[in-house]
């Protein structure tokens, strides 16, 4: 055969072979554990506890208008009837007046502690909706298999499971041999400043660092990538930063009946343009450790493209940016949120500003993003402010093989069965971003089961969680708080 012929047969066939043999050994999924004998737990008490909690109306409205002190003491005054011995047997601390600190001492000091986060306040319910409601928000009805309201999903289950769960270990004599915390802010849905974040400083005051911290996040979902078939368990090992940049333009005033070639709104509104026929550069390789973990839960094809990026890695962008959430999850998002100019139709506005929205990817920067923003504008003529108040750089990435990874990993499948675990970056911030400093390891993972309706109830519509969601998210923080605590 001539050499020619040879190579030219041979190389699409070696091609070929490399191809699918990177995508035959690309998955390393977890070994699948059988759920546990269930354990014997009072759902219906459980049920009770969270009731009692959603009926303490905790909203956080705006930084300005935060949850009321009265609500916020009601809540504690109603942890403190349901959950005797936690109040007995931990030290509580106060932080800030209303966020909660209770402290589980180990009988080894000598390891570092773990922590179990979650949140006191809730989002408002639209009055709009209220007769939408098949039952009312704050009423914490016990019907029909659910709890009813808000809080219920987000997340005042997660404040009473844990509590529950410490509740039953303590009834039980467990004593940890790492110290276990539960914290819980007051303010998470409007910034977590006043809470969480003074919850960390104190923390870091008292030189207490965290072998692992554990918040709210993602969850076990249903058809939540496209192919993959089955409920997926998703642990937020990262959490997307936020960036605000006001541009500006200013130019002379003018009458709307003699513009100049280009007015404040037209150089305004082509630096716009520019931003989003130029969106951030997208990493596809940030998909690659989800679709590893999930092994062949996922559909051959995927696993063959993300086995190969190399070759594949532009059909795989073109995929994942079809949708916007699976685009968000590959790139800092630019989103133009205000648009101010003008106002009167005859008079030509001295100036147009806008401010344009960020989600930042792990991995770019603030002054990444605000250097890609005035290159691709590239215009003298557009200022270009941050709003710093709520700037925050993307949160580390926590590794998958950390021991507290893999004990997670192996409670959430012996609580809900053999689902594939997978790593995956939140779209949105959560209170676990003011502990990156004082753990390696954290994660964000709610330990519940919910299908896409359920997921709309978050912030919205008919909040509610079922009682058997409820028992799991009991029987899960028993297992964990065990399992973190050795
Ligand atoms: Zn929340």
């Amino acid at each position: 055969m001539q050499p020619l012929i040879f190579f030219l047969i041979a190389l699409p066939v070696a091609l070929v072979l490399v191809v699918l043999i990177r995508a035959l050994t690309f998955s390393r999924p977890a070994p699948a554990l059988p759920a546990d004998e269930p354990l014997k737990i009072d759902s219906l008490a459980a049920a009770q506890h969270l009731s009692h909690a959603v009926q303490c109306q905790t909203i956080s409205w705006s930084e300005s208008q935060p949850a009321s002190a009265e609500s916020l003491l009601q809540l504690h005054q109603t942890l403190r009837q349901d959950f005797p011995l936690v109040h007995q047997q931990l030290t509580l601390h106060t932080i800030n007046q209303f966020s909660l600190v209770y402290e589980w001492p180990g009988s080894d000091p000598a390891l570092k502690p773990v922590l179990f986060m979650a949140h006191q306040d809730v989002v408002p319910v639209d009055e709009a909706t209220l007769d939408r409601w098949e039952q009312p928000p704050f009423s914490g009805r016990i019907a029909d298999g659910f709890v009813w309201g808000r809080g219920t999903l987000d997340v005042k289950n997660q404040v009473t499971a844990l509590l529950d769960a410490a509740e039953h270990l303590l009834a039980r004599g467990y004593c940890p041999a790492r110290g276990i915390f539960l914290a819980f802010g007051h303010d998470e849905e409007i910034s977590g400043r006043q809470g969480a974040q003074q919850v960390s400083a104190w923390f870091a005051a008292r030189g207490t660092t965290f072998e692992a911290v554990l918040d709210e996040g993602l969850a076990v979902v249903e058809n939540a990538l496209p192919g993959v078939k089955g409920p997926i368990a998703l642990i937020g090992a990262a959490e997307k930063g936020y960036l605000s940049l006001k541009l500006d333009v200013t130019t002379d005033a003018g009458h709307s009946s003699t513009p100049p070639a280009e007015t404040s709104i037209s150089i305004l509104a082509h630096a716009l343009a520019r931003l989003q026929r130029h969106p951030q550069p997208a990493h596809v390789e940030m998909m690659k450790p989800l679709f590893q973990a999930l092994g062949p839960a996922a559909p051959f094809t995927l696993r063959l493209v993300f086995a190969n990026l190399w070759l594949f890695g532009g059909l795989a962008r073109k995929q994942l940016d079809a949708s916007p959430q699976s685009s968000a999850a590959i790139r800092t998002t630019t989103a133009p949120t205000i648009l101010t100019a003008g106002m009167k139709d005859n008079v030509l506005p001295r100036s147009a500003s806008a401010v344009v929205n960020f989600r930042l990817l792990p991995g770019d920067t603030t002054q990444s993003v605000i250097q890609r923003v005035r290159q691709t504008i590239r215009d003298p003529r557009v200022s270009i402010e941050t709003l710093h108040e709520s700037a925050r750089e993307a949160s580390p990435i926590s590794p998958t093989d950390s021991t507290a990874y893999q004990r997670l990993s192996e409670t959430i499948q012996r609580t809900f069965g053999p689902v594939p675990v997978a790593p995956f970056t939140m779209l949105g911030a959560s209170d676990a971003y003011h502990y990156t400093p004082l753990s390696a390891n954290v994660y964000r993972f709610c330990p519940v089961h919910l299908d896409s309706k359920d997921l709309s109830r978050v912030h919205g519509l008919n909040e509610r969680i079922s009682l058997k969601n409820l028992g799991n998210m009991l029987r899960f923080y028993i297992l964990l708080m065990q399992s973190w605590g050795k």
